[in-house]
């Protein structure tokens, strides 16, 4: 409840904001809507629609493409809070090798589990146990970490996230856009 989805110049996301700053963009032209969103805020003397997806009126440039922070909400989220054993619904993190032997704290050696399956598995490794992954833990794309959280709660913002569904974005440079660098 009352966030605003930032985009770039060029539609990249950017990050999530409280919808009172994206107002505070919005009215010093900082940023302008693209999708408004359903409610409306009022002041003293004006009402305005609560923008749900907003863009900067000038290209910032990101000097680099931030990591998805390796969160336990993060990794839960990634593996959409289902136990990678059991598929059974995960509340904890696992460390496939554990740490206590060597395990990294990586995004590609961390897994959502159930508490059940966390307990049985213990400080074994998968091979020890004759248990396998359905599939190699990854990084989540830097994206992700623009809107984590944020997709199931916000699905109209679903299509200006690259997050895999829906395809490839369909990306409309109208208003001057089209002379900013494309982001990196
Ligand atoms: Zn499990």
């Amino acid at each position: 409840m009352g966030a605003t989805l930032v985009l770039n110049a060029t539609y990249e996301p950017l990050c999530v904001v409280p919808l009172r700053r994206a107002v505070v963009l919005v009215l010093a032209e900082k940023a302008v809507v693209v999708e408004p969103g359903e409610t409306v805020m009022h002041s003293e003397r004006l009402a305005i629609a609560a923008p749900s997806v907003v863009r900067l009126s000038r290209y910032v440039r990101v000097p680099y493409r931030r990591e998805v922070p390796l969160t336990r909400r993060a990794v839960l989220e990634r593996d959409a809070h289902t136990c990678v054993y059991c598929a059974n619904r995960a509340d904890t993190i696992d460390h496939v090798r554990p740490r206590s032997r060597g395990g990294p704290h990586q995004w590609t050696n961390v897994v959502a589990a159930c508490a059940r399956c966390n307990h049985r598995k213990g400080d074994r490794l998968l091979g020890e146990l004759g248990w396998h992954l359905p599939s190699a833990p990854v990084a989540p794309p830097p994206t992700v970490a623009v809107v984590m959280g944020w997709v199931t709660r916000e699905p109209t913002w679903a299509r200006y996230l690259a997050t895999g569904k829906g395809g490839p974005l369909e990306l409309n440079f109208g208003d001057g856009a089209a002379d900013v660098a494309p982001a990196v």
